[in-house]
């Protein structure tokens, strides 16, 4: 799609010239400026005090040398990165991503796309994140704990529990953040709801290990009411097998519906009886293993070692939830013409442009990651809450909050696309929703 204003496509170049070999960022600007174009014609306010020019521009970007020492006493040398994007309407949020692939433009695109998710939420918080080129995959206790260490060492001069809040994402999760939480608590001499994602005997908030999970079921559940449909007796196709994946695949058998495929890096598995989830559980959460073992000790299933070919897959909902770009027109066709009839995304940006594109030009019901993917920021901000308090609340309670939320995300996004013109896409609603809410803020805030 091509902008209707020449502002926007000289904004769009000089993001592109600035920010240089960065394509997921430059993807996720444009979804957003494509988005919002209609906004800013009918607000001039927002051009003429330059709020897109500053939105794209990080706040803050650091970059660090994280140094450590392997088990063979040798030292390694990985990249660190936080980007703190934007703190309009709160302090920087987001989470940290330990991946071989990490580097600037992945953690701009995450950082970028954050602002707007948690805008979304309707919760005091900015937008942030970061990460590492560590692979904690292979990787010793004491690797991963020695890593974590010398990641903080650095990254605790630039965070605080009202400055910037980072959590959990691809690679980081309870482990990760228990070790990145005692160095912080070490170095700082000071016991603060710095990190979200904590274990639950040191602050962490109970259903934020399930929320992403469980808000894009809660998110997805909402998008299918508006056609008469559910989960109920639905074939779902869940991509991944971390965090993210886990729990969505354990809210949509709760609602009723039959997950039939998850994944790793290196396959997936298809299993027409439905998966068993305690099994996945066991290998994933526990001994850290491959998807792969889930076809040696259920024989019903299939192993397929290409996790690209896992939405040849007939299904009635897709959930992607393993990563980037994981669906692309082509997959998105497959989906389709095998009768698919909604995707929400788990994972951020799984959907490339062309994919999207498809999607809502045939009907699908698409929930896009900004607005699906946002019960685990949430509840996030409400383990934030609980920490400012000295308190914590019941399970219930929270996943009662984080069910709020999503209808809440669905209904914003819902209504923002109607009042531009473009109702049903919830891309469009989304990006415009979350938009509204941070320029307004810096607005009040004058140049700064
Ligand atoms: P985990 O590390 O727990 O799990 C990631 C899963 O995705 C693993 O199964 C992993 O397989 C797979 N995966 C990772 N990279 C690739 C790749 N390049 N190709 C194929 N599969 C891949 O991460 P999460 O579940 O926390 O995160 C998944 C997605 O959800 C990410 O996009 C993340 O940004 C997003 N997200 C996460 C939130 C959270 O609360 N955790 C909140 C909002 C969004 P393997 O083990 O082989 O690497």
């Amino acid at each position: 799609m091509n902008f209707k204003t020449g502002y926007l496509e000289e904004l769009m170049q000089r993001v592109i010239a600035r920010n240089r070999g960065e394509v997921e960022f430059h993807q996720a600007v444009r979804e957003v400026l494509e988005s919002i174009e209609p906004v800013l014609i009918k607000n001039p306010r927002y051009i003429g005090k330059g709020i897109v020019e500053s939105l794209v521009e990080p706040e803050r970007v650091i970059k660090f040398r994280v140094p450590w020492v392997d088990d063979m006493g040798r030292i390694q040398v990985n990249r660190g990165f936080r980007v703190q994007f934007s703190s309009a309407i709160g302090p920087y949020k987001g989470g940290l991503r330990f991946h071989p692939s990490v580097y600037e433009g992945i953690v701009k695109f995450l950082g970028f796309e954050q602002i707007f998710k948690n805008s979304l939420t309707g919760l005091p918080i900015g937008g942030a994140k970061g990460g590492s080129d560590f692979d904690p995959k292979g990787k010793s206790e004491g690797e991963v704990m020695r890593f974590c260490q010398s990641f903080m060492t650095e990254l605790s001069k630039h965070i605080g529990s009202n400055t910037d809040i980072p959590a959990g994402d691809i690679g980081v999760g309870v482990r990760e953040i228990g070790f990145l939480f005692g160095q912080y608590k070490r170095i700082r001499n000071g016991f603060t709801g710095v990190l979200t994602g904590k274990g639950l005997n040191y602050g962490g908030s109970l259903v934020r290990t399930e929320a992403t999970g469980y808000g894009l079921c809660y998110f997805t559940e909402e998008m299918l009411k508006e056609r008469g449909e559910s989960f109920c007796g639905k074939r779902v196709s869940i991509s991944g097998s971390g965090n993210v994946a886990i729990y969505a695949a354990q809210k949509a058998i709760e609602l009723g519906a039959k997950v039939i495929t998850m994944s790793d890096s290196d396959g997936f598995i298809y299993d027409e009886e439905g998966i068993d989830l305690e099994l996945v559980k066991r290998i994933k959460e526990i001994r850290r293993g491959r998807i792969l073992e889930y076809a040696d000790m259920c024989t019903d299933a299939v192993y397929v070692p290409d996790c690209c070919k896992i939405w040849e897959v007939p299904c009635d909902i897709a959930l992607p939830c393993a990563t980037q770009n994981e669906i692309n027109k082509h997959s998105a066709e497959l989906l389709v013409s095998n009768g698919c009839f909604a995707v929400a995304e788990g994972a951020n940006m799984p959907s490339d442009p062309d994919a999207i594109e498809y999607f809502l030009s045939n009907g699908v019901l698409f929930g896009p990651a900004k607005a699906a993917n946002a019960g685990g920021v949430a509840t996030s901000a409400l383990e934030m809450t609980q920490n400012s308090m000295r308190y914590s609340w019941n399970f219930e309670k929270v996943d009662a909050m984080l069910k709020d939320i999503m209808v809440n995300i669905y209904q914003s996004s819902s209504r923002a696309a109607a009042e531009y013109g473009m109702k049903g896409n919830l891309v469009a609603g989304a990006n415009i929703a979350g938009f509204i809410k941070v320029a307004d803020a810096m607005l009040s805030h004058g140049v700064v």
